[in-house]
């Protein structure tokens, strides 16, 4: 038994971060984590696998569609699908290996194997129980699943499945028009699979901008992907390698089956606290799952939570900020994370990033705001690139010019976002961007330029 300041169950974006901000802080810090490497789902299974993927893909499109145009000639590589894995475990080991070594340099503990906690101030991992002052539940998520889809992980994959299939498939339905199967979708497409997205609503992407959500699909329906918009999926069944999935439209009742080599189930994820022994200790939940907290603190004294496992966007640097923000308090500082401040990205290309309202939101609240756009076709650095097919959308309050939201589509999008992230939390207008000097040439120029259209025009449109 081991006696710590802090023990921490998960190993993910949002358990690693607490745990080195809490040693940081001079506390002394346990981490459980059941799986073999740290890092969670996001350097395992998640953010990290699929964004190596995509960077593989993409390079193998720009090699097809666009270097002949630029001079460079010759054959278009194969896809060498073992190697491309290979390459994709070779970027998550680079990065599990280096959350080891900043526990070791910050003098983390790795608690190895899964945790429960029998009573406030324990947690048991295997037959050891060790004792802390605060505990911190962040377990994170899995898959959601879907009535009527079975999930073999082989022919019917969730996200893990997509990230390690056999071959690459002929063809492959993709259940959900959220990020991640978006950003898989993508990558298969690439590698030359038809790709099919049967959606629930009539829109791709749900909570994006209505204005940006249109011209990602079309985009989209341009590389290749088909849609299948206001579709209930009924089932999908397995059988010898091939797969059949049936939905219903909503506007007619009319059913539909499709054969197809693979289905991804993408439509979203769920808390996961299987095991922690969460309601022998009486631990209140929400409806959906999560566990429930005030700034992290959950109904039993010493015991918090944060991450996927907690309400909020499920987003790998939202439980970053909770981790830090947790470790602050428990340290007996204050930590604070904004919630209106939190970009999301789709790493596809072209990449798509927003943060703040968007422009339905501020119609529901009755807010009088303007609108600066600009078209990259005005921005000299992605006609260079074959990329000027997005915009800059920046919403700003109509009176005081306060910058609300920003929606992009485009080259870079989820670095560009960052600035106008920054703008946001000292409170900038649209004028404070649009008076910066931003360099040329460069993408970040679309983004003054979204801002001077928020005043008196764009230079460029
Ligand atoms: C395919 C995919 C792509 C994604 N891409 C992005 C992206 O580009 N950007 C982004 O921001 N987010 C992305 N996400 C989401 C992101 O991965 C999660 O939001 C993030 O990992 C949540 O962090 P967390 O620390 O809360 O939980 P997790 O990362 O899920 O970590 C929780 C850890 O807790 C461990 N654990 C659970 N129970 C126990 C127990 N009882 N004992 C010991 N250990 C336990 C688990 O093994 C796991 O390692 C993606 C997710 C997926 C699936």
């Amino acid at each position: 038994m081991a006696s710590f300041d802090v023990i921490i169950i998960g190993g993910g974006p949002g358990g690693y971060v607490c745990a080195i901000r809490c040693a940081q802080l001079g506390l002394k810090v346990g981490v459980v984590e059941g799986r073999d490497t740290l890092g969670g789902t996001c350097l395992n299974v998640g953010c990290i696998p699929s964004k190596a993927l995509l960077h593989a893909t993409h390079s193998l499109h720009e090699a097809e569609h666009n270097f002949a145009k630029m001079g460079l000639k010759g054959k278009s590589p194969s896809v060498d699908w073992d190697q491309m894995k290979a390459y994709k475990q070779e970027t998550i080991d680079g990065n599990t290996k280096g959350i080891e070594f900043l526990f070791k340099k910050n003098k983390v503990t790795w608690l190895k194997g899964w945790g429960t906690i029998p009573a406030a101030g324990q947690v048991k991992v295997g037959d050891e129980v060790h004792e802390a002052k605060s505990i911190v539940i962040a377990t994170g998520s899995e898959p959601a699943s879907l009535a009527g889809v079975e999930v073999d992980e082989k022919t019917i994959v969730t996200s893990t499945g997509a990230l390690v299939l056999n071959k690459i498939p002929k063809s492959m339905v993709v259940i959900g028009a959220g990020v991640i199967g978006l950003e898989m979708g993508s990558v298969y497409a690439r590698l030359g699979t038809e790709v099919t997205v049967v959606e629930y609503l009539d829109a791709i992407t749900p909570g994006m901008d209505a204005e940006v959500a249109k011209a990602f699909q079309k985009i989209l329906t341009k590389q290749g992907i088909k849609f299948i918009l206001g579709a209930a999926v009924q089932g999908a069944t397995a059988k010898g390698g091939k797969a059949k999935v049936t939905y219903k439209l909503r506007k007619d009742d009319s059913e539909v089956t499709l054969d197809t080599d693979c289905v991804l189930v993408a439509t979203g994820r769920k808390p996961y606290v299987d095991g922690l022994g969460l309601e022998a200790l009486g631990v209140e939940m929400e409806k959906r799952g999560q566990v429930k907290t005030h700034h992290f603190a959950t109904n039993i004294k010493g015991v918090y939570a944060l991450g996927d496992a907690i309400v909020g966007p499920m987003l790998a640097h939202k439980a970053e900020d909770e981790g830090m923000a947790l470790a602050e308090i428990l340290a007996g500082k204050s930590g604070h994370v904004n919630y209106d401040v939190i970009p999301g990205v789709i790493y596809t290309t072209p990449e798509v990033a927003s943060v703040g309202q968007t422009e339905e939101q501020l119609k529901e609240a009755g807010r009088a705001y303007k609108v600066g756009k600009f078209s990259f076709m005005g921005n000299a650095r992605a006609k260079a690139i074959f990329q000027a097919d997005g915009f800059v959308k920046i919403l700003a309050d109509k009176d005081t010019d306060r910058i609300l939201g920003a929606h992009i589509i485009g080259p870079m999008a989820g670095d560009l976002i960052h600035e106008v992230c920054v703008a946001m939390e000292f409170g900038a207008s649209a004028q404070d961007l649009a008076l910066t000097c931003h360099a040329h040439p460069t993408y970040s120029e679309a983004v003054r330029e979204a801002a001077l259209a928020c005043g008196d025009g764009a230079i460029h449109a």
